[in-house]
């Protein structure tokens, strides 16, 4: 059973100020996410895979509750997150948590890590305060952080170190579900393996679930159990990661994945160059979003936009398959 559903998601952000919009003297739209749809398995690792602005974290941000969606359903244990009493959001907002791409930014640098870590605990009541300390110490075990630092700052961490501070916080309020939104990008690539690793053991000792946003396609096949590509707040293509990464079949699919780096090589951005810019999320292509850059574009790509179908064991929107 799906431990999250996601139906039909759209989320759009007005664009009230600027030049622009006093030029078109009407609200227009940011289409951050255009009809989104997937589900995540008990202790499955779905991951987002996409160009900047493709709309993976808006997606992130919007099951967790930080935005609320333009369109669409969430569903969460097979319950409509909508239809959830206040008392039981706040219930949900336990089992579902974040991790930050900067940790450094996401940690109260006034704060020490024990009061860091102590927070959540204390708003979800989560243990006495009699049983605090030990909880904490046994958490930080947990995430490789030792028990002589509990009383240090942020600023004096590695980034590393940092990362492990924001996952041990994360995992505080005894998660079920955890977004992870490009969770290693800010870190030195000799230890974004460590916190991969350590999030891969986190996962099976408490049977966690992911969401894993991404662009680093060398990560994703390192964490993923399936994989969505995305394109401009769409999903062209969702599937198991082995499948996907072996017989690609979407064309963009296909084109992101002509070269992924290792993980230990040292590169700031692993797409491979499309011929072409993505389109204004403003304003939306017609068709397919993808066909002003696609080399297998025809007339009713331009006109009619894919559905997802089933083919070859995943799900796929191009009219190539039709
Ligand atoms: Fe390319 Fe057409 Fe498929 Fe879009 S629908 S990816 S434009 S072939």
């Amino acid at each position: 059973m799906s431990l999250l559903k996601v139906d039909n998601l759209k989320k759009y952000f007005a664009v009230s100020s600027g030049f622009l919009a006093r030029l078109r003297k009407k609200e227009s739209y940011v289409h951050a996410v255009n009809g989104v749809s997937f589900d995540i398995k008990k202790g499955e690792t779905l991951s987002l895979v996409g160009e900047s602005g493709c709309g993976k974290s808006t997606i992130g941000r919007t099951v967790l509750g930080l935005y609320e969606p333009t369109a669409g359903d969430i569903y969460y244990d097979g319950r409509r997150v909508n239809d959830m009493s206040e008392k039981e959001k706040f219930k949900l907002k336990e089992k579902m948590q974040m991790i930050f791409q900067d940790p450094y930014s996401s940690l109260n640098p006034r704060q020490k890590v024990k009061e860091i870590i102590s927070e959540p605990i204390r708003t979800h009541n989560i243990v006495s305060n009699e049983e605090m300390d030990d909880y904490i110490l046994k958490l930080l075990d947990k995430v490789g952080i030792d028990e002589s630092y509990l009383n240090r700052y942020p600023h004096q961490f590695s980034g590393g170190q940092r990362q492990r501070i924001g996952i041990a916080r994360s995992l505080a309020v005894e998660p079920e579900f955890i977004v992870a939104d490009e969770p290693i990008s800010a870190l030195d690539v000799s230890i974004q393996a460590q916190i991969l690793n350590l999030m891969m053991d986190l996962q099976e000792e408490f049977h966690l679930t992911y969401l894993f946003i991404a662009h680093d396609l060398s990560v994703v096949k390192h964490i993923s159990d399936r994989v969505a590509i995305m394109y401009l707040g769409k999903v062209f293509e969702i599937g198991d990661k082995k499948e996907i990464f072996d017989h690609p079949v979407h064309p963009y699919t296909e084109a992101l994945f002509v070269s992924i780096p290792k993980l230990t090589e040292k590169t700031k951005e692993n797409f491979v160059s499309l011929e072409g810019d993505v389109p204004d999320p403003i304003y939306l292509p017609s068709g397919c979003y993808f066909h002003s850059r696609c080399k297998y574009a025809s007339n009713i790509c331009r006109e009619v936009e894919p559905e997802l179908k089933e083919i070859d064991g995943r799900q796929v929107a191009c009219h190539l398959y039709d």
